[in-house]
C-alpha cells in the first residue's frame, strides 16, 4: 500500500496544481479530495509518547477518530470492508491523508505520555 515514487514526488511539491489534483483524483477518486481536505483542516495528527518515544497517527474523520498504521492499517469501516474484504481499493481516505500529511509535512504534532497512549488505544479499538 505504499504510494509509487512518482506519486510521492508529485505530492512533495510546494503547491499542488489543478493538474496534480486531477492526476490523483483519477487514481483515488473522491478519496483524494477528502484526504486533502482532512490534511488542510489539520485533521492528521501525529502523537509522540514519552518516555517510550513511540508514535501513533490519527486521522479525525467526520464523526470519529481513526487510528492509522501508516501504509498498513486503518480502524475505519471502509478499510475493513472495501480494502480487506472486497479488495475494491488499496486504501481508505484516512490512509491516504496520513501519507499526504507526512509527505507534505502538514500535520499536528502532539506530545503525550505512554499512559495516555494506552488509554487511547483502548478507545480507538472499539469499532462500533
Ligand atoms: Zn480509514
Amino acid at each position: 500500500m505504499a504510494l509509487p515514487p512518482n506519486e510521492v514526488k508529485r505530492l512533495s511539491k510546494e503547491e499542488l496544481t489543478q493538474s496534480d489534483i486531477e492526476f490523483f483524483r483519477d487514481r483515488y477518486d473522491k478519496r483524494f479530495i477528502r484526504a486533502l481536505r482532512a490534511v488542510e483542516e489539520g485533521r492528521a495528527i501525529k502523537f509522540s509518547f514519552q518516555p517510550s518515544g513511540t508514535t501513533k497517527w490519527v486521522v479525525r474523520g467526520q464523526r470519529r477518530e481513526y487510528l492509522i498504521v501508516p501504509q498498513v492499517f486503518c480502524t475505519c469501516r471502509s478499510f475493513y470492508h472495501s480494502v480487506v474484504i472486497d479488495r475494491e481499493i488499496s486504501m481508505c481516505y484516512h490512509l491516504l491523508a496520513q501519507r499526504i500529511a507526512e509527505i507534505r509535512n502538514q500535520y499536528q504534532s502532539i506530545e503525550s505520555t505512554d499512559a495516555e497512549r494506552r488509554k487511547m488505544s483502548a478507545e480507538l479499538r472499539r469499532t462500533d
